[in-house]
This record gives structure tokens, C-alpha cells and sequence, in this order.
């Protein structure tokens, strides 16, 4: 309906502005139609009347029409409209005395006046109204004489329906339009609210780019007052970044090119912090299609988009020092590859690794360690040119690339990391000299693969700490290749001691006359990941040669006491009153010569409560002859503790008798060699012979190992040995094949499946 106003959200609680315009203009097009009507019946039908007067008196209605029709109901209270209505009066005055008193027009007057009262009270039905309107009509006409009286009497028979219709008609279409323009309201109302609470911001953008209105959460987003936002520009609101393309964006939009578009960007908040927000912009648009404004919806992100960073981050640092990890550097070396080539340089690939860190991890604690991992990658990272890129390749690894014209700029570098360890790193609770082992490789061809160049300096590396702490060495093609094969091992192994790939397998000794089971000796495998399981001649002497070996036999000792505690647990469920099983563990030179190691001992024992009695030792004689007065004062101390201690491998060895003599040691295991040709080598009886009469003379046992055919065990027998461990009684087993508890006879143990040759 375009001859009305349209229905402003703005003042939706303006209620009854509607109703009020329209039924003005429905009383002044009544008005001008009537007062036409008039004028035209009245010239029509022959009378005495005036025809100026007539055209006065209409002409001033039909006026008076025309300036109602325009009048602004809206603006206008109900009262003030009522007021109005004597104005009205007037007019009919006028009209009256113009008109000759014309009942007719009369009549017709009173209408629009009725019309104006239906109006002004909407709540006033015109039935209710008849009656005064009966009145109303009647009393003047009486008042008077002559054709108007009689023509007004007349006429009231339809004058007074008619203003019943009429008024109920008003009171009707004012009814119906109170109730859409509540509705108006209502919708409107709800549509603020929306706005006001949605939990994303929204904004209604001018096309000059300024804020016409924003809701609570985009002026929270921004961190601004509602009211201070509008006016604001965008683009001020805008990181300077991301302003050039909300601008393209917003131009796309206006020019029609995009219906909608979605941005994820960073708002400038008025603390000068920066909100990322995904934005969804879209127009509003005209019924011509012209743009009238945009509206912009958006969601705080920063949260989202941080852990988005963060994870992005994690994914290629080293969270430890910061510093790039593993993945960032191989993927800066394939990078750094390509880019040597065009330029007609080399890539040299240093692979750093701190000398003894282990030892020094382990003497510091490890989070002092970390914390000296911290400082040595600040060091080397302010000790690179620029350019240059270090990365934390794992534990204590570190890895650089430089670009460079050839090997001679290698020793310049190396001068370089290494003054940045001249001093110690000194922290309140320790100071620490360190020293690296640096292993150098030169890109030679183009073509030479990222994985190729890691593993050559892998090696050198390697090499280089082989030849003592602090040295470097530059990867030279006709070097150890073995080297390799170790260095990638002993990297797998750091890793396999802290990822529990390690595991125990448990051999019987056994008591050769009785056939009963003594107890069990805790041999180590590797269960590798892509190579099986793994014998510790594979990899025992890598982890000594790497000081990964304190780490390795520590973790077996405690897993071994655990495992006997377990046994000895099962055996007294049971009732049974034999002694715990005894435990042999293997010990290596450098588990003996770690400070400390008698405590980690008795910690071990106290911790799995496995009995000090039980527990066996076994140390090769190679041990004892690095430093034998070292070597006798762990010895004695451990036997404090109420360990066992035996020499495996005896007879490999050389050690003294007189030096045999000083060690507390309380058995001597014959070395597998001895027992291997028992039957027939006449030598070996000899050396098994003396073996066991020295045993008997310095009051040692005597175990022979290596026990495979029972020849081999009467042998022993007669000559005295009476326990024994080989093939024969049982192989090494995974402990889950022995069971919870440990069979008391060989033939238990032999029997049922159990064992498993490993
Ligand atoms: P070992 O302590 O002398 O252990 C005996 C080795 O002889 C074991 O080999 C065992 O499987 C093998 N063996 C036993 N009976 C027979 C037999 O009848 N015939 C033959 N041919 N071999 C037999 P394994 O398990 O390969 O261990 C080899 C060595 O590795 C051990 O010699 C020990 O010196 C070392 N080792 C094993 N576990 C550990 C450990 O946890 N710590 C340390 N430091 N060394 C360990
Ligand atoms: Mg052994
Ligand atoms: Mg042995």
C-alpha cells in the first residue's frame, strides 16, 4: 500500500501511527468524494440555490479534503487529533451557511465528521456511538425549519445506518490494523533483540565504509563501546595486512560480483591488541538492486587460530629449545639442496652431539639437563651467520646447514660453535663445560638425496667420537661404512630404552644331580621395531661404545629383581617352602664404574622388595681389570648389600690368581669355550679340572654354561661341577612362557610346551 508510510522499525513503539494516518486520509478522501458528490447533485438537481455559494462551500470541503489527505497523523497524539474535530466543525459551519442549508450536505458533512471521531476514539464502536449520533443529527434539524429540515429529517434514515457502517468499518479496519502493526512491532522487536544478543558481532556498514550500527558482541570483539563504534572506518578497524583484501572483497560485494564472502582476518581491538575474526560479509540491496548497506558478521577466532599456530608450530619446533625440529630441517636441507645448486654452492650438513651428555644428564638431573640442552641451542644459534639454520635433531643432536663455497669454510664455522662452548653454562644449581662432537657433509652433487648427506655426517660424527670428545670430522666417502649402520643403531637404541622396546628372556640354572631349577639368569633382547628381536651381541657393544649401557642395565636390573619378586611372590602362594629363585643379572664394566652404583642397587632391591640374597651379579673378568682397586671397593660393597657376586665367562679373562684371591666374589661361571668339546678335547677336560679345584681351593662355586648335550653334563659332574645352565635344561624365554611362577624341576620346566627356542 504505497499511499501509506512505510512501517519504520525504528518507532515501532510509536503504536497507532498506522491506524491514525490512515483513517485520516480514509475521513479526507470521504470528505472530498462527498463534497464532489454534492456539488455535482446539487448542480444537477434543479433548485433555488447558488451555484457560487455552492461551489464555495464545496470547493473549501473538497480543500479542506485535499489538506487532510496530507495532514501528518502519524506525528500527532490521539488527542491532538480530536482536537482537530472542531476545526472540522467549522468547515461544516461553512459549509452550512454556503450551502444554502443544504441537508444533504449537511448529511454528508456529519459523515466525515463521524468518520473523524471514529477515528480519533477507535475504541468507540459506532453502535455504542448511534444513539448520541441520533441526537447529534436530529437535534439541529429540529432546531430548524423549512428543506433542510425536512430533506435532513429524510435523509437520517440512511444518513445514521450509514454512519454505523461506515463507523464500524473504520473501527473495523482500525482493529485489523493495530493488530498488524503490533505484529510490526513484534517482528521488529525481536529482530533488535537478535541483533543486540546474537553472540556473534554484527555490523551494519554504510557504503562509504563506516559503521552505521553494531551489536554488543562486535563492540565486545572490538573491545569498544556500542555507541562509540558508529561512524568508525573499517578499514581503521582493519589490520593493515588484511586491509587491501577486505577492500577487494567489499568491492567485489558492491559491484555485484559476489553475493556473500567469508574472510578470515585480524581486527585491530582499541587496546591495540589484534582479534582474528572470520568474517561473512554480505549486501542489502533496494528493489532496484542498488546497494542501500552491508552487513558484516563476525566470529572471534583468536582462540581457534592460536592453537591453530600453536599445533602448526609444534608440528616443526622442538618444544624443548624452541628450535626447529626433525621434520622443519629436512625440509629446510631439501630447500637448502636446491638452492646451492643455482647458486653453484655446497650445502655442508653439520650434525652436533654433546659429548657425554648422558653422563652429565644423569649427574645433573634431567631437568637441569634440559635446561643445559636450552642454553647450548641459545649458543649455537647466536654463534651461526646469518642465513645459517640449526635444528634440534633429538636428545642431544643438533643439526646445522650452511651454504658454503667448499670444505675450506667448514673450520671456520666449527671455530664458531666451538668458542660458543668456550665457557661453561652456568646455571644456580650447576656449571657445565661443554664439548661436541661435530660430524661434517658436503653436498657434492645436485642430484645427492637429503637422506644421503644426514648420513654421511652421521657417520662423521660418529667417527669424530671415536676419536675423543670435542673433535670434528668431515665425512669423507672412503670411511667406515659400518660406522653408518652403528650410528643409526645407537640412535634406535636411545630411542628403544625409552620406548620399552627392550625386554628380558630368562634361562634356568639348574642343579645337574637333582634336576631342579636354582634359579634364572636375565638375558636382554631387543625387540625391534623392523628388525626382530635382537641377541645383545647386536647390540651391547654399540651401547657401552655410546654410554647408553648404565641406561640399559639399569633398566634390566630393576625388570629382573621385579620379575624374581613376581616368581617369589607366585612360589609363596603357593605354600611351597623353597627358597626364592635366585636372579643372575649381567653387569657391564661401565655399570660398575657409574658413581652411585651401589645405591642404585640396594634402591632397586628396596623398591621391587626382591630379597639382596637372591640376587646375582655377574661381572666379566674384563671389568675387574680396568681399574682393580676401583673394581675390589664396588665388589665389597655390594657384597655389604648381601648380593652375590660371580666372574662370567671365566677363563676368557686374565686375571691373576693372587688378584682372584682379593675379589668377594663367590663364583667363577667356566666360559661356554671350556665345556664346548668337553667329551672329547682332552684340554678342555684339563681346563674345566682346574677351573673347578681352584673354585674349590679359594671356596668359590663352579657353574658351567653352554650345557647342550648331556655328555657334556656327566662330564662336568665327575669332575665336580654341580650347577650348570646351557641349551640342554632350557633356553633364554620370554617370561610369559614360563608362567607366573617358576617350575621347581627341569622336567617342569621342559615340560608342557614351555619352552621356546630363542
Ligand atoms: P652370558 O652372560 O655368558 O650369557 C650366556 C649366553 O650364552 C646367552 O647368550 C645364552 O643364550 C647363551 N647360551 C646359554 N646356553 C647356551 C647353550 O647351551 N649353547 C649356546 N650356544 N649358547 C648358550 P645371549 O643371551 O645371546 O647373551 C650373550 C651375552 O650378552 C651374555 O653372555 C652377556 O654377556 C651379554 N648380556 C646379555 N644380557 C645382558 C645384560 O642384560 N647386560 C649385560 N651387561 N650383558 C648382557
Ligand atoms: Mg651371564
Ligand atoms: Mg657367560
Amino acid at each position: 500500500m504505497e499511499w501509506l508510510p512505510e512501517a519504520d522499525p525504528g518507532h515501532a513503539e510509536d503504536d497507532g501511527t498506522l491506524s491514525r494516518v490512515l483513517c485520516g486520509r480514509i475521513a479526507a478522501l470521504a470528505l472530498v468524494v462527498c463534497s464532489i458528490l454534492l456539488m455535482v447533485s446539487d448542480l444537477v438537481i434543479p433548485g433555488d440555490r447558488s451555484v457560487p455559494g455552492l461551489l464555495v462551500s464545496c470547493g473549501a470541503s473538497i480543500a479542506v479534503g485535499v489538506l487532510a489527505w496530507w495532514f501528518p497523523w502519524g506525528r500527532f497524539g490521539r488527542w491532538t487529533v480530536l482536537a482537530v474535530i472542531p476545526f472540522a466543525f467549522v468547515a461544516v459551519g461553512l459549509t452550512w451557511v454556503y450551502a444554502d442549508r443544504n441537508g444533504f450536505n449537511y448529511s454528508v458533512t456529519f459523515v466525515v465528521i463521524f468518520a473523524l471521531v471514529g477515528l480519533a476514539l477507535p475504541r468507540w464502536t459506532a453502535l455504542r456511538l448511534a444513539p448520541f449520533l441520533v441526537l447529534a443529527y436530529l437535534v439541529p434539524l429540529f432546531a430548524t425549519t423549512g428543506p433542510v429540515a425536512t430533506i435532513g429529517l429524510g435523509s437520517a434514515v440512511f444518513v445514521v445506518p450509514m454512519c454505523v457502517v461506515l463507523g464500524e468499518a473504520i473501527a473495523w479496519a482500525m482493529h485489523r490494523f493495530a493488530i498488524a502493526e503490533g505484529e510490526v512491532a513484534e517482528g521488529a522487536a525481536s529482530i533488535q533483540q537478535l541483533f543486540d544478543e546474537a553472540p556473534i558481532g554484527i555490523s551494519k556498514l554504510g557504503l562509504d565504509g563506516r559503521l552505521l550500527e553494531v551489536n554488543r558482541a562486535y563492540a565486545e570483539i572490538h573491545g569498544y563501546r556500542r555507541e562509540d563504534m558508529v561512524g568508525m572506518a573499517i578499514r581503521d578497524l582493519t589490520h593493515p595486512d588484511d586491509r587491501e583484501e577486505n577492500r577487494v572483497k567489499i568491492e567485489r560485494l558492491l559491484a555485484g560480483d559476489l553475493d556473500r564472502f567469508h574472510l578470515e582476518r585480524r581486527s585491530l581491538r582499541s587496546d591495540g591488541r589484534i582479534a582474528w575474526v572470520s568474517l561473512n560479509g554480505s549486501v542489502v540491496r533496494d528493489a532496484q538492486s542498488e546497494p542501500v548497506f552491508m552487513i558484516g558478521q563476525i566470529e572471534d577466532i583468536t582462540e581457534r587460530h592460536a592453537l591453530r599456530d600453536q599445533l602448526a608450530r609444534n608440528a616443526v619446533t622442538d618444544p624443548l629449545t624452541g628450535l626447529a625440529n626433525r621434520k622443519l630441517f629436512m625440509e629446510h636441507l631439501d630447500m637448502a639442496l636446491a638452492q646451492a645448486e643455482t647458486r653453484g654452492r655446497h650445502v655442508a650438513l653439520m650434525f652436533l652431539d654433546l659429548d657425554r651428555f648422558k653422563l652429565v644428564n644423569d649427574g645433573i638431573g634431567h631437568d637441569a639437563g634440559d635446561r643445559l640442552l636450552q642454553r647450548v641451542g641459545q649458543r649455537l644459534q647466536h654463534a651461526l651467520r646469518p642465513g645459517d639454520f640449526l635444528a634440534r635433531f633429538g636428545g642431544d643432536e643438533f643439526t646445522v646447514l650452511c651454504e658454503v663455497t667448499g670444505e675450506e669454510d667448514v673450520p671456520e664455522i666449527v671455530s664458531r660453535l666451538r668458542t660458543s662452548m668456550a665457557t661453561p653454562v652456568s646455571e644456580v644449581d650447576f656449571e657445565q663445560f661443554v664439548t661436541l662432537s661435530i660430524g661434517v657433509a658436503l653436498s657434492t652433487t645436485a642430484t645427492m638425496l637429503p637422506s644421503a648427506l644426514l648420513r654421511s655426517a652421521d657417520i662423521a660424527m660418529y667417527q669424530a667420537k671415536r676419536s675423543g670428545p670435542g673433535r670434528y670430522v668431515v665425512y669423507s666417502p672412503d670411511g667406515d661404512d659400518d660406522a653408518g649402520m652403528s650410528l643409526r643403531t645407537s640412535n634406535e637404541l636411545h630411542r628403544a630404552i625409552q620406548e620399552s622396546q627392550l625386554v628380558l628372556h630368562y634361562q634356568p640354572f639348574v642343579d645337574v644331580e637333582r634336576l631342579t631349577v636354582i634359579g634364572t639368569e636375565a638375558l636382554v633382547r631387543w625387540q625391534h621395531p623392523t628388525r626382530g628381536l635382537l641377541p645383545p651381541a647386536e647390540f651391547v657393544d654399540l651401547a657401552e661404545e655410546c654410554g647408553l649401557m648404565v641406561d640399559l642395565g639399569s633398566w634390566v636390573l630393576r625388570q629382573a629383581c621385579r620379575q624374581g619378586a613376581a616368581w617369589a611372590a607366585a612360589q609363596s602362594a603357593t605354600g611351597a617352602r623353597h627358597r626364592a629363585p635366585s636372579m643372575s643379572v649381567n653387569i657391564s664394566p661401565q655399570q660398575l664404574a657409574e658413581p652411585g652404583f651401589c645405591e642404585f642397587v640396594l634402591s632397586v632391591l628396596e623398591e621391587t622388595g626382591y630379597p639382596a640374597d637372591r640376587l646375582w651379579l655377574e661381572i666379566t673378568e674384563g671389568a675387574l681389570l680396568r681399574d682393580p682397586t676401583a673394581a675390589i671397593a664396588i665388589l665389597r660393597a655390594l657384597r655389604t648389600l648381601g648380593v652375590h657376586l660371580s666372574i662370567d665367562d671365566f677363563g676368557t679373562g686374565y686375571s691373576s690368581l693372587s688378584y682372584l684371591k682379593r675379589l668377594p666374589v663367590e663364583a667363577l661361571k667356566i666360559d661356554r669355550s671350556f665345556v664346548e668339546h668337553l667329551e672329547t678335547g682332552s684340554d678342555d677336560r684339563a681346563i674345566v679340572e682346574a677351573i673347578v679345584a681352584l673354585g674349590r681351593t679359594l671356596g668359590l662355586h663352579v657353574v658351567a654354561e653352554g650345557i647342550e648335550r648331556p655328555g657334556q653334563a656327566i662330564e662336568l659332574a665327575a669332575r665336580g661341577c654341580h650347577v650348570a645352565q646351557g641349551f640342554l635344561y632350557g633356553r633364554p624365554v620370554d617370561p610369559s612362557v614360563i608362567g607366573p611362577s617358576l617350575p621347581v624341576s627341569i622336567s617342569d620346566w621342559l615340560t608342557g610346551n614351555r619352552l621356546t627356542a630363542v
